[in-house]
């Protein structure tokens, strides 16, 4: 049993000092995670305006094509109105005229539109890209950031680590579980000392009883209040 114990108080050495190197990480991972999700999110957008300046410029462009052909045809109209001998006829290239005069105007004025519109949108769009540089410098100094922190303590992580893996194949199970469990849920302490007669965890005071079971050595004894493991202390054996 006083293995068992001494296992349980140096996994729970080992995990007190991994969990210092995470915290000592800081956000750092959160904020690479965000800005990296973020970025993707904005050259997505980013693509979507390009795509639609594209298509107004496409647009603009058609409307342009359109003008052309309907002054072209204008041309010939005009040149075939000295030539025609009926009335009917006249008045078909007459219409026809009309509906295409009406066609360059309004295109004309679209064409107008379409050209304040595309300018709006290549501002929107200078905006995005240079906010997009900030954000990719920003991301980009935080990954550096993370990089070095990961590699001043990836050793020393490594060689716990190992060791954790190690102690934790030679522990009872059950135990293990347990362990596991009330790290998980009290704070990433399962194992305290309780020396000064109280609970190392949540600081309760531990009746007579409980104590002389803990000096006993010979069970798991748990808190009542808050079920972490009290280990009295091993120092104390010899005195
Ligand atoms: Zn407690």
């Amino acid at each position: 049993m006083q293995k068992k114990l001494q296992q349980l108080t140096d996994l729970q050495a080992l995990d007190t000092k991994l969990y210092s190197i995470e915290k000592a990480k800081g956000n750092l991972p959160y904020l690479v995670n965000e800005f990296t999700n973020e970025i993707e999110q904005f050259n997505n957008e980013l693509e979507e305006f390009n795509n639609d300046f594209d298509d107004t410029k496409k647009d603009l462009n058609e409307s342009k094509t359109t003008i052309d052909e309907s002054n072209t045809l204008l041309g010939k109209y005009k040149d075939q109105r000295s030539m025609v001998t009926n009335n009917k006829e006249y008045e078909a290239l007459v219409n026809e005229m009309a509906y295409r005069e009406n066609l360059v105007e309004e295109l004309t004025l679209k064409i107008s539109e379409l050209n304040i519109a595309l300018e709006n949108k290549k501002e929107l769009i200078e905006e995005k890209k240079s906010i997009l540089e900030e954000k990719t410098a920003n991301l980009s100094e935080k990954q550096q950031q993370l990089n070095e922190k990961l590699a001043e303590t990836a050793e020393e992580e490594n060689k716990l680590a190992e060791k954790r893996n190690k102690l934790v194949a030679k522990i009872d199970k059950q135990l293990y579980n347990l362990y596991e469990r009330i790290y998980r849920s009290k704070n990433q302490a399962a194992v305290v000392p309780a020396d000064e007669g109280h609970c190392g965890g949540c600081f309760t005071m531990l009746p007579s009883q409980k104590l002389s079971e803990l000096k006993r050595r010979d069970s798991i004894v748990q808190c009542d209040t808050c079920s972490r493991i009290l280990i009295y202390s091993l120092e104390d054996e010899s005195k």
